[in-house]
Order: structure tokens, then C-alpha cells, then sequence
């Protein structure tokens, strides 16, 4: 493949999608054609939850759980291998590396387990189903080539990307591959800036594929799911939701960012800088148009709502002993200073009331501006995020969003001109919302 004289495509299948046998054999015919092609994989489905349980119990030391559970997960990769080929030789080849892959697993039951053992188990769903794939590509006469993850994915010192590395290292693998077309590898793993195995945490198959999409200067990122493109509520949730067939990027990005699940909150940046179109597209329903997400999309409408969890909501209100400038100072110092992110803020003279996802340093950081302030904390809150062309010369959005929220305790409100309205609520508020959101009126 030259990447000088031809674009490639990024093609990536979630877990669901390669969750069977029959979805292995059915996404081996979606990428059997001539297109050049990168094809990023995640774990079969339910995989990756099953690794970080047994994780969890050799963290604690739970001998007999670690054992029983690698036994199950290793018993049912065996049984794919047996029903995925039809040669002997490839179930030979697939099983050596399943059982490559456990013993390293059995290896670590009754040693010492840290973080750097529970990434190396984290790793192995991605490494087994390009593996499984490759083989049965392989075996039925569609020409692939297996590229080891590992080899470019890694990230910096502050555990982001390392684009440059990335950039370099998979244009110069793919073009020494000049007469191959196909290619596969693995999502969501990656290696650290020290060289050990690490990953783009959890859902972060996408994130790969937008990262390897704007370092190949892809024709198109495809991120293939269980669903047919991006609805325009959260569907396991709320029973009527449609899709949306157009958003900006910005629009995905923020509905990424607050809790639309199809998507990893980080993955729309990389394509955004390189103003590569992502679609999103069904798996079972191929042929569906899914949601294309480009930098232009229809304007004048609500798109899509969207809730994250697991929200901490704060409060500080001045006591009046330092000038507000200061205190706004040393509030967002904490937080800059112990890399905790702020997810929405609202300031009104000396009151500020602003929200994270992040408790681990709140009490180092709060405890620094006691003497400067009262400070109360709610935990689990949601927040309910409203996303469309929203900006302030559409008049009427506004007042018909907050209008069907009228039935629901809001904490805190975020607008900014931009492409999302917010409202922070308690968790248990967070259906009734959705609901309320999905009326007609504030779609038209
Ligand atoms: P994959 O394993 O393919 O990465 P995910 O489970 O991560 O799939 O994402 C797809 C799921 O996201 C859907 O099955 C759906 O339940 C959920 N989801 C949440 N919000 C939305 C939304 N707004 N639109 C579509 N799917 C959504
Ligand atoms: N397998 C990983 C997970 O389940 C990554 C992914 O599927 O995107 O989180
Ligand atoms: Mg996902």
C-alpha cells in the first residue's frame, strides 16, 4: 500500500460485532473487497468486563475466582476456534495462540499483581479476535496482513496520544507493505511512554480508529456497532429514539463527551483536526446510512440529548476574605495543578458551582480553599446535555428545552453560545429528563 498515491479507509467493529462466530464470518465478508483498507478490532463481546474481573480478583488475591474465571473465558475461545474454521490446521494455529495467550494469564494467579500485570491482561481480547480473523481471512482465501498495535500506538509522558510516534510508525509499517490492501489491527492497546503495555481505557477501540485515521489522512473513519448511527436519545433508556443521519463534529464531539455511549468521549478530536468524515454504521444492517459526522450538518434544530453519569456537583460560595479574582485563582489552580478535569461551570458574583467526574484530589484541592470559602459536594449526579445548532440567533430552542424541564429539580444550567445546552440533576431525575427531553417540541 502507498499511502502517497492512495487513501485508505478506517473500518472499526466494536465487540457485538465481533461477537460470534457467525459476526467474526460475517465481518470477513463486509472488508472482503479490493478497497484498501484498515480494519481496527476490539475484544469480542463481554471480553474485555471478564479480563478486568479476573484482574480485580488477582489484585486481591482471590486464587480460586482468577482460576475458575480464566478457565471459563479460556474454555469458550477454545470453542470459537473449534466452530470458526474449517481446516484442522487453522483451529490448530488459533488454539496454540489462545492457550499462549491463558498461560500467560495462569501465569500471574498467586504473584504479585500490579497495574502493569492488569494492563498485559486487559490486552489479550484485542490481541485474540484480530487474531481469530486474520486466520479465517487467511483460510479462506482473502490476502490480510496482521499488524501488531504495539508497534505505533503509544502515548506521551502525560497519557496522551503520541501523535507524532503514531504517524511515523504506521505510515512507514503500512508502506513496507506495498502489494497489500488489508490490513487489521488491534484497537483500544496501545504502549506507554515507557514502553510497557498499556490501553486507551475502556470503550477506546474508537479512539484508535480516529487516531490511526488522522495519522493515515484516511478517506473516511467507519465506526461499526450494534445500532443503526447515532439516535438522537439514549436508546437504553428511552423507548422511541430515532437516528440522526448529520451531525458537525462538534456536535458528536460533545455528545461523545456527555455520555453517548456509541461513541468514546475523545475519539471525534482526530478526525476534527484532520476534517476526515467519521460514519457511523450497523453491523446487522449494513446497507442502513447510519450517522455521517463532518464539519457541516443541518443547522437551525435540536440533534440529539444525551446524559453522563456519575457526576460530582460543587459549590463554593466566597467568605469574603480574598477579592473573587483571587479565589477564582485558586480554585481552577487546584484543579489545573492535580489534572482534574472541570466538566461545566457556572459563576454568579461571589458563588461558584461547577462539576467534575474526577473525586480522587477533591479533598486536597477543597480542603486548600476552606479558609476562603463554604463548600458543600453532592455526589451521583447526571449531567442531561441538549445538542443542535444552537447558537443564540436561533431564538425559541432555549425556552422550549428548559419549558419540558419544568417537571424536573435542576442544579445547575450551562449555556454558551454554543452547540449544547447542559442542566445538572440527581441521578434519579435522569430518566424522567429524558423523557421529558424527547417530546416533540423541542426536536422541531
Ligand atoms: P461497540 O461495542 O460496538 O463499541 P458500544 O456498546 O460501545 O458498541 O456502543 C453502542 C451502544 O451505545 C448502542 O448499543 C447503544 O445502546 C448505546 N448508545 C448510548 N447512547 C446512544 C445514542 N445516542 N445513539 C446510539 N447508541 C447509543
Ligand atoms: N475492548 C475494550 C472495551 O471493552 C475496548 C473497546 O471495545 O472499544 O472497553
Ligand atoms: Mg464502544
Amino acid at each position: 500500500m502507498d499511502l502517497d498515491q492512495e487513501k485508505m479507509k478506517i473500518m472499526k467493529f466494536g465487540g457485538t460485532s465481533v461477537g460470534s462466530v457467525d459476526m467474526i464470518k460475517h465481518v470477513a465478508r463486509l472488508i472482503s473487497n479490493e478497497e484498501p483498507k484498515l480494519v481496527v478490532l476490539s475484544a469480542m463481546s463481554g471480553t474485555t468486563n471478564a479480563l478486568a474481573e479476573i484482574a480485580a480478583k488477582l489484585t486481591r488475591g482471590d486464587v480460586s475466582g482468577a482460576t475458575g474465571d480464566i478457565e471459563n473465558l479460556e474454555n469458550r475461545y477454545m470453542e470459537v476456534a473449534a466452530n470458526l474454521y474449517f481446516s484442522e490446521g487453522s483451529a490448530g494455529k488459533a488454539k496454540k495462540h489462545i492457550l499462549d495467550s491463558f498461560s500467560i494469564l495462569k501465569g500471574f494467579v498467586g504473584h504479585t499483581f500490579t497495574y502493569v500485570e492488569e494492563k498485559i491482561v486487559l490486552a489479550q481480547g484485542e490481541l485474540i479476535s484480530t487474531m481469530l480473523l486474520h486466520l479465517y481471512l487467511t483460510e479462506t482465501g482473502v490476502h490480510s496482513t496482521l499488524l501488531p498495535a504495539l508497534d505505533f500506538m503509544r502515548t506521551d509522558k502525560n497519557g496522551e496520544p503520541d501523535m507524532r510516534f503514531i504517524h511515523k510508525n504506521v505510515r512507514q509499517t503500512i508502506n513496507s507493505y506495498p502489494h497489500n490492501r488489508i490490513f487489521i489491527t488491534q484497537g483500544y492497546i496501545c504502549r506507554n511512554a515507557s514502553g510497557e503495555i498499556d490501553n486507551l481505557q475502556r470503550g477506546g477501540s474508537d479512539y484508535t480508529a480516529s487516531l490511526l485515521g488522522a495519522a493515515l489522512n484516511a478517506s473516511e473513519i467507519q465506526i461499526w456497532t450494534d445500532i443503526d448511527g447515532l439516535h438522537n436519545n439514549d436508546p437504553r433508556i428511552v423507548s422511541s429514539t430515532m437516528p440522526v443521519r448529520r451531525l458537525t463534529f462538534d456536535e458528536a464531539s460533545k455528545l461523545a463527551h456527555f455520555g453517548a455511549k456509541i461513541l468514546h468521549p475523545t475519539c471525534i478530536l482526530p478526525a476534527k483536526q484532520k476534517n476526515i468524515p467519521v460514519r457511523l454504521l450497523n453491523t446487522m444492517d449494513p446497507s442502513a446510512p447510519g450517522t455521517l459526522i463532518s464539519n457541516s450538518a443541518d443547522t437551525g434544530r435540536v440533534k440529539a440529548v444525551a446524559a453522563k453519569d456519575g457526576v460530582t456537583h460543587i459549590k463554593i460560595r466566597s467568605l469574603h476574605k480574598i477579592p473573587g479574582y483571587q479565589l477564582l485563582d485558586k480554585i481552577f489552580h487546584g484543579f489545573a495543578r492535580t489534572h482534574t478535569p472541570v466538566d461545566l461551570v457556572a459563576i454568579s458574583d461571589n458563588e461558584i458551582s461547577l462539576t467534575t467526574d474526577t473525586r480522587e484530589y477533591l479533598p486536597e484541592i477543597l480542603g486548600e480553599l476552606a479558609p476562603y470559602a463554604d463548600i458543600s459536594v453532592e455526589d451521583g449526579m447526571v449531567i442531561v446535555c441538549v445538542v443542535g445548532d444552537l447558537i443564540q440567533s436561533n431564538k425559541g430552542f432555549k425556552h422550549r428545552i428548559v419549558d419540558s424541564l419544568k417537571g424536573v429539580p435542576v442544579r445547575m444550567i450551562s449555556y454558551g453560545d454554543n452547540c449544547d445546552v447542559s442542566f445538572v440533576m440527581h441521578q434519579k431525575d435522569k430518566k424522567k429528563a429524558l423523557e421529558a427531553l424527547s417530546s416533540s417540541s423541542v426536536f422541531q
